[in-house]
Parts: C-alpha cells; structure tokens; sequence
C-alpha cells in the first residue's frame, strides 16, 4: 500500500468540514476587513525564503523543503506565506504605487522538514493576511480585532500577547546592551542560545529552556527603551485594544520566529492545545520590501495555524440540507433528471440510481443529512406528481411536478 509521506495527512470527514469551515469563516471576514485574494506558488527561489525569513532561522537552517531542480535551480517549497506574497507585490510593481494601499489574504499548504510531533506537520495550512502600504498603528489594531473576530465566530478562547520590537533608531543599541547581558551570562545559556548571541541575539529572549529563561528575568528589556515614536505608538496600539475590550497582556519576550518585524508583534495563544500554544501570529514588517528589493513599504500582517485550530473549533450543529432523490422502479430513472438538474440552481441533490423501496431511500437522505427524501413510484409515474418527505417537519406530501 503506497501512504502518505510522513509528517503529511489526509483531511476527510470531519477534518475536511472543519478544515473549510475554518477558510471559509476566516475569508468573509477577511473580506469585511477590505481584503482580496492572493494566490502564489508553492514553489519559489530558495534565495527567496533565505533573504526573507533569514538563515539564522531554523526554518532555513534546518527545515526547508529545498531541492535542485531539472533545470538545476535552487528551489524551496515555502515554508511560510509572507516571504511569497511579498515577492509578488514587488514583482506586480505595487511597490511603486506608494499612495496606494493594499490587502491582501491567502492560504493554503506551507512545508517544513520538522520531526513530526503531535500538533506538528511537515505539510500544514496556514490562512494569513498582509496589509501593505499603511504605516498608522490603526492599521495594527485594525489587524488585532480582525482576528479577534474570526476566532470569536470560531468559538476560540484566546489569550492575546502583545510587545513592541522597536525600529532601525532603538533596537541596535537595544541589541548591543542585550549582547552585553548574554554574553555576561553565557556558560549558562543553553547551547542554542549561545549559538543565537552571535547570529540572532534577540530570539534567544523566547528560547523555551527553563533555565534560559530565569536567567532572561533580569535581562534588559527594549519595551523600556524604545524611542518616542515607537514608544508612543505602542501606548496608543494599547489604549485602542483597551478601548475595544479586547483583553491582552505584554510579553516582552515575545519575538517573532522570523527576523524581518518590528514595531508590533503580537500572538494569540490558546491554553486548551497541551503545551501553550500560538494559534495566530504576526505584527509589523516594515523593512522587508525594501529588503528583497522593492521600493520601501510599511506592511503588517499575520498568520493562523489551521491545524490547531481545527482541534479547538466549534463547529455549528449540522443542519438538515438539501434533497435526496430515488426511485422505487429503475425505468422511472430518467424522470429525476431534470428534477435534480433544476433544484441544484440553489440546493444540494444527491441521486440514488438505484431502485429502492421507499423506507431503503429514507434511510439513505438520513444518512446523508438531508432535508427532503424525494421519491417517485408507480402512482407518481401514473399522476405525474412526486412523494416528498420534509425530514425536518417529519411531514409528508405529494406534489405535482410543476408545484415541486
Ligand atoms: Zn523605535
Ligand atoms: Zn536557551
């Protein structure tokens, strides 16, 4: 038997509801938000994800789907969204309509050659949204709610995390008294943080070993020395959430994964996944269009893990749709036809082909959840009416052809 890659799975049944049930509630709101859909390849030049997400980060270091290709290029299946997207505002020349503004939303399967573990695929979904040209913090708190709604129409309880990461005047000072402080503390340090003081000093603030963070309690902390202007957005961004009772706490060791944020970072957590765990992620990433060569552009965005949410969403209870449509002779076939061609201008049919008695046909509407068993028989044949049963009402009733 040939099975699915490991770390890769299957969505059916019920995973498959709950899957695009999720697209389908985060894109409506996504679309209330003012945003349109991006498709971009899974595919793209490995020097894309290296540039963007940074070859510090284990996603390049370690866990990238990167292969040579038949025309021998240097390929990478994308282990995340924003780095493509991005690539595609550029290369469409957005970048140069700088008084514009643009929203983008997507999702789709990202990769990343991790040791699967619960909660963890090497092929996952991600849906994410990037909002470039806004440079206000309105457009960050505008972000924070939107995806407030989606996991409130998700029945998701949320904790939100927020922290500031500074701009290109506060962070390298901030930085070099953070190098400073680890440095002073090193033979403590577990061994990949003291691989990050010398590549990325500030991830080594979420590094999840126990000791490493006791040791990080007395570390410096750049929520305490940002400059006025990224200052005074930070106090605004907290009234704004404030004032719209969405709760949050200030984490100022929450650093994005990725090496190209600053100003806002924020995570929403969920406590029910085992471990705590970030359900959705994102924040400011001003500097990267300029980085992979377009011209500078302010852009936030954010992404959801849709694999954990689909363990915690609460799906609506199924409702009765719909039609499903036998015959209790097969020479009375044809008859359903139009009837079901007709009906699906707005309903969903579902055609049993073979002759059955009729309590056979309402055990199979009911195995398929639909609202109306339709049946045509000798007397319907002979009257030209159909036998339909509202398995909702639990009534029935006979129809002229016309009337159904
Ligand atoms: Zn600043
Ligand atoms: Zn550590």
């Amino acid at each position: 038997m040939i099975k699915a890659l490991r770390g890769m799975k299957d969505l059916l049944f019920e995973d498959g509801n709950r899957f695009i049930y999720i697209i389908e509630t985060a894109t409506n709101i996504a679309k209330r938000y003012g945003y349109n859909y991006i498709e971009t390849p899974i595919l793209e030049e490995t020097k894309l994800f290296k540039r963007s997400v940074g070859e510090s980060s284990d996603i390049v270091g370690k866990e990238m789907y990167q292969f040579i290709d038949k025309g021998n290029n240097d390929v990478c299946m994308r282990p995340e969204g924003t780095a493509g997207v991005v690539r595609a505002f550029i290369q469409n020349r957005l970048d140069r309509r700088q008084s514009e503004k643009f929203k983008f939303y997507y999702y789709g399967a990202m990769f990343r050659y991790e040791r699967p573990q619960k909660g963890r695929l090497r092929e996952f979904h991600q849906f994410g949204c990037e909002s470039f040209g806004e440079d206000l913090v309105y457009e960050d708190f505008t972000i924070i709610q939107m995806i407030g709604d989606i996991f409130k129409s998700l029945g998701i309880d949320y904790r939100l995390e927020i922290n500031s990461l500074g701009c290109s005047k506060c962070m390298p000072p901030y930085r070099e008294n953070l190098i400073k402080f680890l440095n002073g503390c090193r033979d403590e340090l577990c061994e990949d943080c003291n691989r990050r003081i010398d590549t990325n000093p500030i991830r080594v603030l979420d590094c999840k070993n126990k000791n490493c963070q006791s040791l990080l309690i007395n570390s410096p902390k750049l929520i305490d020395n940002l400059c006025s202007s990224c200052k005074s957005d930070f106090n605004r961004l907290k009234e704004l959430l404030s004032s719209a009772d969405i709760d949050y706490s200030v984490n100022s060791n929450l650093v994005r994964g990725l090496d190209y944020y600053n100003k806002t970072a924020f995570e929403f957590i969920s406590n029910s996944i085992g471990s705590q765990s970030a359900i959705a992620g994102g924040g400011r990433y001003d500097k990267l269009v300029e980085f992979l060569g377009g011209k500078s552009t302010p852009a936030v965005g954010f992404a959801l893990g849709i694999e954990r949410i689909m363990e915690l969403v609460k799906m609506p209870n199924r409702k009765r749709e719909g039609y499903y449509m036998g015959v209790m002779d097969s020479s009375y076939i044809d008859r359903l036809f139009p009837l079901a061609h007709k009906k699906r201008e707005t309903s969903s049919v579902t055609i049993e082909y073979r002759a059955k008695k009729l309590k056979a046909h309402l055990k199979g509407a009911d195995k398929i959840d639909a609202r109306y068993c339709v049946v045509i028989g000798e007397d319907e044949v002979k009257n030209g009416t159909v036998w339909v049963k509202d398995l909702e009402k639990r009534e029935e009733t006979i129809l002229k052809i016309d009337e159904f």
